[in-house]
């Protein structure tokens, strides 16, 4: 989609850390990171946000904890544990509008809402 960042970052237009990629998934290193371990993991199809997931994303969705679940054991953080993220619409704060998961390790993680 033009003008979306996150597929900016798909087409290799802007610049990012990769830590997976395959033909629908890519994940790479936030930029401005909130704990030692801050990966970004977005489908290629550009989805606005968890709430434009269709029926046909399902399986796409699925496969994104999948993926996670790989990154968590390549980077070694799969044992001590993390949190998975995403921020959705105007009230759950989201900025780039292309779905995203924000995995966030590498230490015990404080504000607890939930
Ligand atoms: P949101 O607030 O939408 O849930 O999260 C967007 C995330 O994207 C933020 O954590 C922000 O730091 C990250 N981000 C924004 N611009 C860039 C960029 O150009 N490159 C990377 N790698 N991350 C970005
Ligand atoms: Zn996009």
């Amino acid at each position: 989609m033009e003008d979306c960042l996150f597929c900016k970052i798909i087409k290799g237009e802007i610049p990012s850390k990769k830590v997976y990629e395959d033909e629908e998934v890519l994940a790479f290193h936030d930029i401005n990171p909130e704990a030692p371990i801050h990966i970004l993991v977005i489908p290629k199809k550009h989805i606005t946000s968890l709430a434009h997931i269709t029926k046909e994303d399902e399986a796409l969705i699925g496969k994104i904890f999948g993926v996670i679940n790989k990154i968590s054991e390549e980077q070694g953080f799969k044992e001590d544990g993390y949190r998975v993220i995403t921020n959705c619409g105007k009230n759950g704060g989201q900025s780039i509008k292309h779905l995203h998961f924000h995995i966030l390790a590498g230490k015990m993680l404080g504000e607890k809402i939930l």
